[in-house]
This record gives C-alpha cells, sequence and structure tokens, in this order.
C-alpha cells in the first residue's frame, strides 16, 4: 500500500493541480485513451473523497490556499453527454468541476444540448468554453473561434464565460494572447504539471490529461503531486513524438505509453 495520501505538497508555491477529463462510457473502446470506463472514474472521485482531497471550486483555481496545502480541480472537454451523468458524481461528494463546451456541436447526438449545459450550471458547475468548431488554433483562425463561442455561451448562460481550453490542448504565444484579448481571463492547456503563482499571473493554467490504465496508485501520485519531474519529462517526449511521428506510429507510442504507466 502506498503511503496515506495527504494531499501535502511540498512545494509551497503550488496553487492547484488540474485533472482533465473528457468522455466516460461503461465500456469505453481501446484506441480512445481519453474515454474512461465510468467506474474508473467514479472510483477516482471517491479515492480523492476518502483520501480528503480538498477540490478546489471553478471560481478559486486562482487563490492561494491558505493552510500551505495544494488543492486538485476537476475539468472535463467536449461537451459529451457523460458530462451531466460526470457531475452528479461530483455533486454527491459536494464537488464542483469546469465543464468546456465546443459550441459547434451544442444539441449534436452524443453531446449536451442548451437545456443541458444550463443544468450544469445550475448544479454549481462552471462552464468555459472550448472553441466553436473544436479545430486546432492558429493564429489566423483563433480569434474568431474563441469570440464566437463566447457570445454562443454567454447568450444561453445569461452571463459572461471566462475560461477557454484549447482543442487538443495546442497552443502558442500567439493564440493564447488572441484568447485573452477576446474577453477570457484564463486559458487552459493539456500540458501536465501543477500551477503556480507564475499560472496564475499569465493566466494560463495546465491541465493533467487522464487516460486508460492508470492504476489507483498511479493516480493518487498524481493528485498528491508526486513525480512531477519525471512525468513533465515523459509528457515533453509525448509532445515531440506528436510532432514528428507519422499519426499511425503516434498511436502505437500512445499506447505504449499507456502501457507503460500501467505496468509502472
Ligand atoms: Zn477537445
Amino acid at each position: 500500500m502506498p503511503e496515506p495520501h495527504s494531499g501535502v505538497l511540498r512545494d509551497p508555491s503550488c496553487v492547484t493541480l488540474l485533472l482533465a477529463y473528457h468522455c466516460v462510457l461503461p465500456s469505453p473502446p481501446k484506441d480512445n485513451v481519453h474515454i474512461l470506463p465510468t467506474a474508473l472514474f467514479e472510483r477516482q472521485v471517491a479515492l480523492m473523497a476518502k483520501a480528503g482531497i480538498e477540490i478546489a471550486p471553478p471560481d478559486e483555481y486562482s487563490a492561494a490556499p491558505a493552510n500551505g496545502t495544494h488543492r486538485v480541480g476537476i475539468t472535463f472537454d467536449d461537451g459529451y453527454l457523460s458530462d451531466l451523468q460526470c457531475a452528479e458524481v461530483l455533486a454527491r461528494h459536494g464537488m464542483r468541476a469546469l465543464f468546456f463546451i465546443p459550441t459547434g456541436t451544442i444539441g449534436a447526438p452524443g453531446f449536451m444540448s442548451g437545456p443541458d449545459i444550463r443544468k450544469l450550471a445550475r448544479m454549481g458547475m462552471r462552464i468555459g468554453s472550448h472553441s466553436h468548431e473544436h479545430v486546432p488554433l492558429e493564429s489566423g483562425n483563433a480569434r474568431y473561434q474563441a469570440a464566437t463561442s463566447k457570445q454562443i455561451l454567454g447568450t444561453l448562460l445569461g452571463s459572461p464565460v471566462e475560461d477557454f481550453a484549447f482543442p487538443g490542448g495546442v497552443s502558442s504565444e500567439q493564440t493564447i494572447a488572441a484568447v485573452h484579448a477576446a474577453g477570457y481571463k484564463r486559458v487552459y492547456t493539456l500540458e501536465w504539471g501543477v500551477n503556480d503563482e507564475a499560472n496564475v499571473q499569465a493566466g494560463v493554467y495546465r491541465r493533467n490529461c487522464l487516460v486508460q490504465g492508470m492504476t489507483d496508485a498511479q493516480f493518487m501520485d498524481l493528485v498528491t503531486a508526486k513525480n512531477q519531474v519525471s512525468r513533465q519529462a515523459l509528457y515533453k517526449l509525448k509532445k515531440a513524438a506528436r510532432r514528428l511521428l507519422p499519426h499511425e506510429s503516434y498511436l502505437r507510442l500512445q499506447r505504449w505509453y499507456c502501457g507503460l504507466q500501467k505496468g509502472a
């Protein structure tokens, strides 16, 4: 058994560690590592609750915890129908999360409708944008994707959205600046790691993507921010491979990476 997980982080500069979930399904296909079995998601939430991990409400990601411990924030990408189910699991534990919605697929089969998204907001969940068309942002399209989705969600919710997650986690200095200029206060990548005062100041947050095959011990290492250095190194390796390898080879590497995580 690993050490009891106290949620205490040794690095006092850490503010919030963010998790990024996507879809959950009872029996997800093995070729999409980002879709988690529903039972695994429920177990991870229960593990955090049992260990007393403090879950930061989405409007407090930038607030420094008073007692020197870090907090974990929970986010979801893509606006899948399963978000509703996940929100109910979280609500049972008194946890709130941030849901990033690509506005172009609102109401499409398998995705939440406008009333579904309003229901999440009424449950105390926060809504952010995940662009309009869920395409990688570039300098040419960033302003349009950020502004269009902001306008659609603002109208739907009756209040402005201030959080934006980059589709595929792909961002650059230019696209980050464009999204901020469109009126978002905080933007979110999929770069692994913890967030500290520098992230808060820049309004750019890292998130840690959850994948199939993570053991309970590895999950607890992640949420207690253990092994951050090796995790960050692996992330950089995977990111370089994605850029350099043909897609099929990258998928093989991704499967290997998840298998390695399972056996590690
Ligand atoms: Zn996405």
